[in-house]
């Protein structure tokens, strides 16, 4: 080889050196911009590494190594697949020994597979899992206790502070939980079993029957599950089965079996689940549901699926006792009234009798006479009343209860905008009229106190708006001329007179 030849192949080598790192430092650059572009995609939702869905549809991912996702779905699915492929022989009594015989024979005598099931003793894989309790928050005492429950008249005097009359229901309710916490405290299950005080509750709509059970449940800090009886259906049929009430009470207690255990379910629109008439069809949303109750208003195990409310393989199970839950339901029974009278009418006289009808239609509170015979015939079942032994109306409200209800309860409606507006250090008054105003506008809905939100969104609206744009004023006075729409409300300026109303509705302007 001559001389030339020789450092011909030596550049050459050398080229493809010099290539070699060029590759290598452009490798290692697009390594960087790749972490780069990781970061960057770490803005973008996580897609399932088996579904291929994204974090949007699944809810949260388990991460695992190598920036693989996977949705809660597919990993109880995966998680599925394993243990069954267990079953299906393969971890026979001798499995295990003939597998590490094998291994042993090929040459591997100190590798030895283990048995999982035989760490975990007797019970082997568990399909059921366990609940682990939540630490209780140190400093969060409830107002009251239920493991030492006050006497009635104390937790109907905390119930005052938020909720305007209804005291018969107030009283009542009192009364029944006392006596079912005191029951469920001491666990008297001897000879004289104390019954289970389940509620049910009639009364117009927003007359405050939610309301009196979330401040209870609030008040003696327990779970509180709210469901609607109209979406329930027979198990099998399209609709909710009754036995997700329950999940929702521990979806309420965060998973705590032991607090659920503890809560209070409220069925609302009870009244929709009355036996349907004239109908010869399957009743599955009418009387099956009443049906299906029994067993839990009476105290029963129900399984129930952990963190969602439907069964299905892919979600943990676990066992509730529903014998210390307390029931309440409660409804309107629209036709109730007119049940009462005719029952009425036939006591007391027979035939027609103008003036028994005239002081029947005058009569406000006609609810409160309801019997269980009345309620069976609006189409209740005798074994479902019977599991809800404590009955009681509550009344439609009126105009004063109604100016009450917006300036009396410790979080009223009139409370919270006053505080609203003492931010902008400007105060905020209503006069008698213009509370009477907002009553009877409330009134004429015919919704109850649902209405009071609404009108008096509907006017402060403009006085959320202006009021902030001036720094001088300093009082705001509300007017029965402002709520009806004839004047304008009162404004005193800081450190001045009142204004003239006309001067606000230039401001207005
Ligand atoms: P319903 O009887 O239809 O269940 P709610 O209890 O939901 O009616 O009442 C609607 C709202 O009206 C409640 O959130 C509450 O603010 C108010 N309300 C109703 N009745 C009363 C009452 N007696 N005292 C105080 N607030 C009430």
């Amino acid at each position: 080889m001559s001389d030339f030849e020789e450092k011909d192949l030596e550049k050459e080598e050398n080229d493809t050196e010099i290539e070699e790192v060029k590759e290598e430092r452009e490798d290692k650059e697009a390594g960087q911009e790749e972490t780069g572009s990781d970061k960057k995609e770490s803005e973008y939702e996580d897609v399932c590494f088996i579904c291929r869905r994204p974090e949007s549809k699944t809810g949260k991912m388990f991460k695992l190594p190598n920036n693989i996702s996977v949705c809660n779905d597919c990993m109880h699915k995966t998680m599925d697949a394993v243990s069954q492929f267990d079953y299906q022989g393969m971890l026979s009594p001798n499995f295990m020994d003939d597998l590490n015989k094998n291994m042993n024979e090929k040459g591997y005598p100190n590798i030895r597979f283990v048995n999982i099931a035989d760490l975990q003793g007797e019970g082997g894989i568990p399909n059921k899992q366990k609940i682990k309790k939540k630490k209780k928050e140190p400093g969060q005492e409830p107002v009251l206790d239920i493991k030492n429950i006050p006497p009635p008249h104390k937790i109907k005097a905390q119930l005052d502070d938020y909720v305007i009359g209804q005291e018969h229901a107030k009283k009542v309710i009192s009364v029944a939980v006392y006596n079912h916490y005191k029951r469920v405290a001491t666990g008297t299950m001897d000879e004289i079993e104390i019954e289970k005080s389940n509620m049910l509750m009639i009364g117009p709509t927003g007359c405050g029957k939610t309301y009196l059970v979330k401040t209870l449940a609030k008040l003696l800090d327990v779970p509180l599950a709210i469901t609607d009886a109209t979406s329930l259906t027979e198990a099998g049929y399209i609709g909710d089965d009754i036995e997700s009430v329950v999940s929702k009470l521990l979806a309420a207690a965060d998973n705590d079996v032991e607090k659920a255990e503890r809560g209070i379910i409220f069925i609302d629109e009870i009244d929709k689940i009355a036996k349907k008439k004239n109908t010869t069809s399957r009743d599955v949303s009418g009387e099956s549901v009443q049906q299906g109750m029994l067993r839990l208003l009476e105290g029963a195990e129900v399984e129930v699926p952990v963190g969602a409310n439907s069964k299905n393989a892919m979600v943990p199970l676990t066992t509730i006792n529903t014998k210390n839950i307390l029931f309440i339901c409660g409804g309107a029974f629209p036709d109730l009234e007119e049940i009462i009278k005719q029952r009425l009418r036939k006591q007391t006289s027979i035939g027609f009798n103008a003036e028994l009808k005239d002081k029947l239609d005058k009569e406000k509170d006609i609810l409160s006479q309801v019997t269980i015979e009345d309620l069976k015939q609006f189409g209740m079942i005798p074994e479902f009343l019977g599991r809800l032994p404590v009955v009681y109306t509550l009344k439609a409200l009126d105009k004063e209860m109604m100016i009450k209800i917006l300036k009396e309860p410790k979080n009223a409606i009139l409370k919270q905008y006053q505080k609203l507006l003492e931010l902008d250090e400007v105060k905020l008054t209503f006069d008698d009229g213009a509370l009477e105003a907002i009553a009877e506008k409330a009134m004429k809905k015919d919704i109850g106190a649902r209405a009071l939100r609404a009108i008096i969104e509907d006017f402060m609206l403009d006085i959320m708006y202006e009021i902030p744009k001036d720094d001088n004023i300093g009082k705001v006075t509300i007017t029965r001329e402002y709520i009806e729409g004839t004047g304008g409300p009162i404004i005193d300026i800081r450190n001045a007179g009142a204004v003239n109303p006309d001067e606000l509705n230039q401001i207005e302007g």
